[in-house]
């Protein structure tokens, strides 16, 4: 047996007979062209690339009509490779130059374009190299090429283990044929992730060694609301993922039932539980699942997502949309958080020696007020169409609070002017990301309207570890004391200044986290769509005086491993069959 940790994709169990894709390599020939065969063998190439052109865009139509433009965005970058006037003229002029077929020039072109990209961090530059890998990949296969086995070929359900997977052979796979996806590359963010999610297929990305693990045709098992895959699972690790699937077909059941159920602890305290939202697709699955709303909205994304500056235009539709379509319930729009391990170039952020400590979040929005403006002048505008409500990222001090609404007061008083619509109030608040805010939170308080605390990188910060670093994974500890007593504080400042305290990392959407958390007196909790309804079973089912009696326990502790014990203790106990002390 064999467990991998990866990133969570797409949630859900899937355990079944396991397909291994190998998209390396499509087998081409080598040898000398005779001279007067290369103009044929350049026409040969030229053919090749309009066919997988017409192709591609036929694909990316098919893709359009069944899941959306925002995804049949994703081949425009496809598209863009194909033609790529570059590309073709040194394909041509290898052919003609050094004799050599054109499949073979072509793959040598494409094969270092691709090990370019792999070279720089970003998951960006991954995602184009596997779109060069599906190009290189197609237009080889029609210069005769042995083509890769493909997804739609499948012809039982099984559980996808690839390198990555490329958008196109995702779309072309049949839905009942896909039980699950486990990928050694890509982030939450990759197309795998989004288009795994945008079908429902439980899917873990960024295995690593997950093709090397994987047995074609051996049992294995995706856990993709936990990120772990397990190949030739144990008999009673196979069992106990049964169990926990049909716990998660019995959620799904009961879903419509759960939706309409508030979300209160077992005594009546109630608390609030948003969703997070990064692409507009997650928007169906948000409204399904019941949530209270968004709790964060990474606006980052639709930056990410094209080669230029998106208009105001392009913003205030797409905030609209969101915000008419969840109201009267609250969506907290998360102003540009680039930086850190999310960057596009067009934006001209600096390659930095490390970018979690550099132009991060606000930062960045500070600097570069004209996108910042343009931002909140979308944001605005959207205030007119539901219940909105502005945050920021990367917050160290009252200082970058008072830049920020320094802009936001006069970019209202433009949009006044101009005689533009927006709500009366849009609350401002603020993240609780670094060791700073935390502590400064006091003062942070009595000027924020409200505050979230993004776990994800208070606790990178506070316990100074890399929160993508594999390698010290295991002291990314969420338990761990110092990150509890930061979180207690900001609760209590919040509270003594009257204001909401949410809470919005991965760390809110964690079942085994989530009785510890209303303990310590968060109100407002913001996960993953498809986590709403575990969360809400686990949190109406403890009263807040247990909740309280275990955070307190946890707060009495010193180390992680005995929080953890006390914590694994408590919900084996109360929630028996859902947790299995780790
Ligand atoms: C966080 O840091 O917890 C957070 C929600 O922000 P992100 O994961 O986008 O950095
Ligand atoms: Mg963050």
């Amino acid at each position: 047996m064999t467990t991998l940790q990866g990133i969570a994709a797409s949630p859900g169990i899937g355990i079944g007979p396991v397909h291994i894709v190998d998209p390396e390599e499509t087998e081409v020939q080598d040898g000398d062209l005779r001279v007067q065969d290369t103009a044929a063998e350049q026409e040969r190439f030229r053919k090749a690339i309009r066919e997988s052109s017409v192709e591609v865009r036929e694909l990316r139509e098919k893709i359009a009509l069944e899941t959306g433009e925002e995804q049949a965005r994703i081949l425009d970058a496809q598209i863009e490779i194909l033609e790529d006037p570059e590309a073709t003229s040194q394909t041509l002029a290898v052919i003609e130059r050094e004799r050599k077929p054109a499949a073979f020039a072509y793959r040598r072109i494409l094969t270092a374009v691709a090990a370019r990209l792999d070279e720089v961090d970003g998951e960006y530059y991954r995602g184009r190299a596997i779109d060069v890998r599906d190009v290189r990949r197609r237009v080889l296969a029609h210069l005769g090429g042995i083509r890769a086995h493909s997804l739609s070929d499948l012809t039982e359900p099984s559980l996808i283990v690839a390198n990555d997977l490329p958008p196109s052979e995702m779309a072309l796979l049949q839905r009942s044929m896909a039980l699950g996806f486990a990928t050694d590359l890509g982030g939450r963010t990759s197309h795998t992730a989004i288009m795994a999610r945008a079908r429902g297929i439980p899917a873990v990305v960024g295995l690593k060694s997950a093709t090397e693990s994987a047995q074609q045709g051996a049992i294995a098992i995706v856990d993709g609301t936990r990120g772990v895959a397990i190949f030739n699972p144990d008999p009673e690790t196979l069992a106990e993922h049964e169990r926990k699937r049909e716990r998660y077909r019995e959620l799904a059941a009961k879903l419509t039932e759960l939706k309409d159920q508030r979300c209160a602890t077992a005594d009546g305290r109630p608390i609030w539980l948003g969703a997070n939202l990064e692409v507009p697709e997650e928007l169906p699955g948000i409204l399904e699942n019941g949530a209270d709303g968004i709790g964060l909205y990474r606006t980052e994304f639709f930056y990410l997502a094209r080669k230029q500056l998106p208009t105001e235009e392009a913003q205030f539709n797409a905030y609209r949309s969101i915000v008419e379509a969840m109201s009267p319930k609250p969506v907290i729009i998360r102003t540009l958080d680039v930086g850190g391990d999310k960057f596009a170039s067009y934006l001209g952020t600096p390659i930095e020696k490390n970018p979690f400590l550099g132009m991060r979040g606000l930062r960045f929005s500070l600097r570069r007020e004209e996108i910042f403006r343009t931002q909140l002048r979308a944001i605005f505008r959207a205030s007119a169409y539901g219940n909105l409500r502005i945050m920021f990222p990367m917050v160290i001090g009252l200082e970058d609070l008072r830049r920020a609404r320094e802009i936001v007061e006069r970019v209202k008083l433009q949009l006044r002017k101009e005689g533009v619509a927006m709500a009366q109030n849009v609350p401002l608040g603020v993240m609780v990301e670094t060791p700073a805010s935390v502590f400064s939170i006091d003062w942070l308080s009595q000027e924020a309207d409200f505050v979230s605390i993004g776990t994800n990188d208070l606790i990178q910060y506070t316990l100074a570890v890399d929160r993508g670093n594999e390698a010290i994974s295991e002291i990314y500890e969420p338990l761990h004391p110092a990150v509890l007593h930061a979180i207690k504080m900001v609760v209590e400042a919040g509270h003594r200044a009257g204001i909401p305290v949410g809470i919005c990392g991965e760390m809110a959407g964690e079942p085994l986290y989530a009785v510890v958390l209303v303990g310590l007196g968060l109100e407002e909790f913001s996960v993953s769509p498809y986590l709403v309804p575990e969360i809400k079973t686990i949190i109406r089912a403890s009263t807040y005086g247990e909740a309280r009696e275990l955070a307190d326990r946890c707060m009495s502790l010193h180390t992680p491993s005995d929080v953890r014990t006390v914590v694994n203790e408590f919900m084996s106990r109360q929630y028996p069959g859902i947790f299995v002390p780790a």
